[in-house]
């Protein structure tokens, strides 16, 4: 697919007198948005930079194009087709800016970590507070931890990656024992019978998975999506459960309360596998229909009908995402909606499962995450990113050796 407007993403800073004009060049990279991480193939190609009678020589990303890998089987979405503008747009900000009378100005980097070092100087080291991005690279990520607590001796140290998803992880952990995010194959999607995306909006974040629920689809699955909003997920949906924001947890709880009732559980693993069944009950029991409905602006009706596709179903499985785990509690409203599959789907022949669908890449605490490599950007699109990651590591060094100049370094 070509793209639009390829002299836009113009590369100002590929420009190489070593090119030739119409020298085209392919590179295999990744898109680094979801954690789908679908695998695509740039075209790059040298141009003469006709309109200004120079001899310079520019390189425009001509093509972007997904290719095979498990995931995505060989798609790739608009986002990822567009991501190498991360570093060959034109328009991407190549210095630091300082705020001058309300004004941002450009500065030197060296301006920038004298006066960044400034701040810091000012303060004790507990009144500064680090936070990374979800962007960062596994290297960018570890330096920044080690940036905090040696250079800085800061405790406030937090990042993406634990905001992003850790009410799914403590409850997968707390609930299991261990933190596995996908519980089964992609493939295993298919096969499914009943499908509840609650607080997922794959359809427009991860694209490039929907052909694996379309399949399932077309195979007879159901597919409830739980959501406020009426999204592109929510409109191919068999049942869309518009609750009120913060009440998915309720919502899970009606819908066991219904199987409960119908006797739909499956009380051998329940008894066999699982504990606290009891104040369970005893919690469901203590919740009348009036207050779930009022509460999840669900009718009963609706309610009871998905409780009854998912009890019923042979196979079936609950995928979260952010809509549900960023709550005031999320890590309890995720494991409410486990509770969903231990109490149905605990018999062998129901082959249940959980999945955390993500609309980031894979992260995890600053110095596990094990994803976006700088080895990955080993690319000619990206060198200007690589360039810019080391002059922000080099910067963050040559800020620890002014702070240890000044006697600020932690021993
Ligand atoms: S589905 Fe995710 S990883 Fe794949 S191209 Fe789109 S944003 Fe990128």
């Amino acid at each position: 697919m070509k793209i639009a407007g390829s002299s836009e993403v113009m590369n100002h800073y590929q420009e190489a007198a070593s090119v030739l004009p119409g020298a085209i060049h392919h590179a295999t990279t990744q898109c680094p948005f979801c954690s789908v991480q679908c695998k695509a193939e740039v075209t790059i190609e040298s141009r003469e930079d006709v309109s200004k009678s120079t001899t310079r020589v520019f390189q425009y990303v001509t093509e972007s194009k997904g290719t095979l890998n498990k995931a995505s089987e060989g798609r790739i979405c608009v986002k990822g087709m567009n991501a190498h503008q991360h570093t060959t747009s034109a328009r991407r900000i190549t210095s630091p800016l300082i705020k001058k009378d309300g004004e941002l100005t450009e500065a030197t980097w060296e301006e920038a970590i004298q006066y960044i070092a400034g701040k810091i100087q000012s303060l004790p080291s507990n009144a500064v507070g680090v936070y990374g991005g979800g962007s960062l690279t596994n290297e960018t990520a570890y330096m920044l931890g080690k940036f905090a607590r040696i250079g800085i001796g800061t405790k406030y140290i937090d990042y993406n990656g634990r905001f992003c998803m850790s009410a799914a992880a403590s409850a997968g952990a707390k609930v299991f024992g261990m933190d596995r995010g996908l519980t089964f194959p992609l493939s295993d999607i298919e096969d499914a019978k009943c499908i509840i995306l609650a607080g997922t909006n794959i359809a427009e974040c991860q694209p490039t998975l929907m052909p694996y629920f379309t399949r399932a689809q077309e195979k007879g699955a159901v597919i409830i999506v739980i959501d406020p909003r009426r999204t592109s997920t929510a409109a191919m949906a068999d049942l869309h459960l518009a609750v009120r924001p913060g009440m998915d947890m309720l919502l899970a709880d009606g819908m066991l309360k219904w199987l409960r009732e119908q006797g739909l559980l499956d009380e051998a693993f329940i008894a066999n596998r699982t504990n606290g069944y009891e104040q369970l009950t005893a919690y469901l029991d203590k919740l009348d229909w009036k207050y779930i409905t009022d509460n999840t602006g669900v009718s009963e009706e609706n309610l009871k009908l998905a409780a009854d596709m998912f009890g019923k179903a042979k196979t079936g499985m609950v995928l979260t995402a952010r809509g549900v785990e960023q709550q005031t509690d999320g890590h309890l409203a995720v494991r409410h909606f486990i509770n969903l599959l231990l109490a149905t789907g605990g018999s062998a022949d129901k082959a249940a499962g959980t999945e955390r669908s993500q609309d980031k890449g894979m992260v995890r605490e600053a110095e596990s995450m094990v994803k976006r490599l700088i080895s990955s950007l080993d690319i000619a699109p990206l060198r200007m990113s690589r360039t810019v990651i080391t002059s922000l590591l080099c910067g963050a060094l040559n800020l620890m050796k002014f702070l240890e100049r000044e006697y600020l370094l932690t021993k």
